[in-house]
């Protein structure tokens, strides 16, 4: 199989190593035929993307891809989950900038306010040392997650499982219900094979990103097809697989 876009890079926007333009000659060189950027999200502390730029970046975007016709370049945000509520830190008058929208669970954000704060990190950090704790925790994770997809048009829930515990046949269930694709991430190795059995079979489609936080690592998909192979997955289960040329 061959992956032909890298839906999940980031750039010195966030805190990646590269510019927008070193990651989409990286992609050149590789032979895909898209990429998105995907920096976090403005509630990422000390590395999100500042709001004020997310102009700036779709700006630097329309000039690229006239400069490079034979890729296409989309603009991206790796969303993150700030309340319980399934709220995202991407308000609705920056959304109009986006072309892709990525949503992953982590940690070292800002919620949306104190409650949530308390209820979305703060019982996650309990679960790490109460293992009772952890069925419920993993439900709520699980019910955030959910209530994101309904709000939201997310296309891809990036890494999960990989942060936070979370339920991810029912995560499935409700991703394949949306068209939202669940990610094999090559960087984190999340979602596991096993993980991926589970979730094909309750209706979800994936897709394989390299996570890339510098330009070398673009279009780096070696260990997520080689999960991919190993769940069985086919083509067709894939948003950004295709029949490899022979
Ligand atoms: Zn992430
Ligand atoms: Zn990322």
């Amino acid at each position: 199989m061959k992956i032909f876009a890298d839906y999940h890079t980031h750039t010195i926007y966030s805190h990646g190593k590269g510019t927008i333009e070193d990651n989409v000659k990286a992609a050149l060189e590789k032979g895909l035929e898209e990429i998105a950027i995907t920096d976090h999200g403005p509630n990422h502390i000390l590395i999100g993307i500042k709001k004020e730029n997310f102009r700036k970046i779709r700006d630097e975007i329309y000039r690229i891809n006239e400069k490079y016709p034979q890729i296409k370049v989309l603009m991206g945000v790796e969303a993150n989950l700030i309340s319980l509520e399934g709220d995202i830190d991407v308000p609705d008058e920056l959304m109009k900038y986006l072309d892709i929208l990525l949503l992953g669970y982590h940690t070292g954000v800002l919620p949306k306010d104190f409650y949530s704060g308390i209820n979305l990190f703060g019982k996650n950090t309990l679960g790490c040392f109460v293992k009772a704790l952890r069925p419920v925790i993993r439900e709520q994770n699980t019910d955030a997650i959910i209530k994101a997809i309904n709000k939201y048009k997310i296309d891809i829930i990036t890494h999960p499982g990989a942060k936070v515990d979370i339920d991810t046949k029912r995560l499935a269930e409700a991703a394949g219900v949306k068209g939202t694709a669940l990610e094999i991430n090559s960087g984190h190795g999340y979602i596991t094979s096993e993980y991926a059995k589970i979730a094909k079979e309750a209706g979800a489609r994936f897709v394989i990103d390299s996570d890339a936080h510098t330009p070398a690592r673009v279009g780096d998909f070696k260990r997520g097809i080689n999960i991919a192979e190993k769940a069985g997955l086919l083509i067709k289960d894939i948003i950004n697989a295709k029949e490899e040329l022979k």
